[in-house]
């Protein structure tokens, strides 16, 4: 079967390696857009907009918006598109080298709130929201995205639950997060293998007295390394010393039999502090 999308002159050869599934129900495109609550105050950054579905409406409601597209055969399509539209910016560029803070810095000078829209594509999903996390702008507030669907239920996850891993702690560190819809496979083209959420994160950085944020981060990964594991397993892997680890998890009370997915972004927060404490001695 062809899956090819004629649009006037041009033939548009959907790529699966480059996660091109295109939204094509209108309802599911406007309660995107309409989580990012925007006004002509507001900027917008779109990854992966793709033929437009929902650039189409982000351009009549935002100040301005920046869109980053890789294929270069979307690229031109796009420039043809919306060649008349002057709050519209098009990079060609993969998203996950593109300097963030500078692109903000550059392309939103006059606006004060940026906020992000992708239907992301799956293959890069942990990248890109780690990226735009750990990028920590100011003016960036609220991101609404698009994911496969067990990959946002990771994120929602709490403590105790199965689908909770290094994704979610990292997620809720930054986040607040709330399920915006599901959105079910048929809603695209080609149709993708998988189900999908929309999620709303709002910036809200919890209040942590951290050293070394990266450090924190690593931290954290890392009691998730082996899920198999013992929070004292994969702690000693990283202090490369199991007396070590023992004590700075006895001194702060927890069972050592605990595992990564028993612990509360606090409890992280406690172990990381016990343990740089322990190092400064
Ligand atoms: N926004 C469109 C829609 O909803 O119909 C397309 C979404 S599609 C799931 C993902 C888009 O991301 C595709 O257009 C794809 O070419 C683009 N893309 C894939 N990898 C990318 C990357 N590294 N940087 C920027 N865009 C990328």
């Amino acid at each position: 079967m062809s899956q090819t999308i004629h649009h006037n002159k041009q033939d548009i050869i959907p790529q699966k390696s480059k996660g091109q599934n295109f939204l094509k129900n209108k309802h599911i495109i406007n309660n995107i857009v309409d989580a990012a609550n925007m006004t002509k105050q507001t900027a917008i950054l779109e990854i992966g907009p793709g033929m437009g579905a929902l650039t189409d409406e982000i351009i009549v409601k935002a100040g301005k918006v920046v869109v980053v597209e890789i294929d270069p055969k979307l690229v031109e399509f796009l420039e043809q598109k919306y060649h008349n539209h002057k709050n519209l910016k098009i990079i060609k560029a993969d998203i996950l080298k593109v300097d963030i803070n500078e692109l903000l810095a550059v392309e939103f000078d006059d606006f004060k709130v940026v906020n992000v829209i992708s239907n992301l594509p799956y293959y890069i999903t942990s990248p890109i929201i780690f990226k735009l996390l750990t990028s920590s702008n100011p003016k960036m507030k609220t991101l609404i995205l698009m994911m496969q669907k067990e990959v946002g239920e990771r994120i929602l996850a709490q403590p105790n639950n199965k689908q909770y891993n290094n994704l979610s702690v990292v997620c809720q560190y930054y986040c607040d997060i709330k399920k915006v819809c599901l959105v079910g496979k048929n809603n695209f083209f080609p149709v993708p293998k998988v189900d999908s959420i929309v999620l709303a994160f709002t910036f809200n950085k919890k209040n942590l007295a951290i050293d070394n944020e990266t450090k924190f981060l690593e931290f954290i990964r890392a009691l998730f390394a082996y899920k198999r594991k013992t929070i004292l397993n994969n702690f000693a892997t990283i202090t490369k010393d199991k007396t070590l680890a023992t004590n700075v998890l006895n001194n702060l009370g927890y069972n050592l039999n605990l595992r990564a997915e028993n612990l509360s972004l606090n409890d992280f927060y406690q172990i990381y502090q016990g343990w740089t404490t322990w190092q400064a001695k």
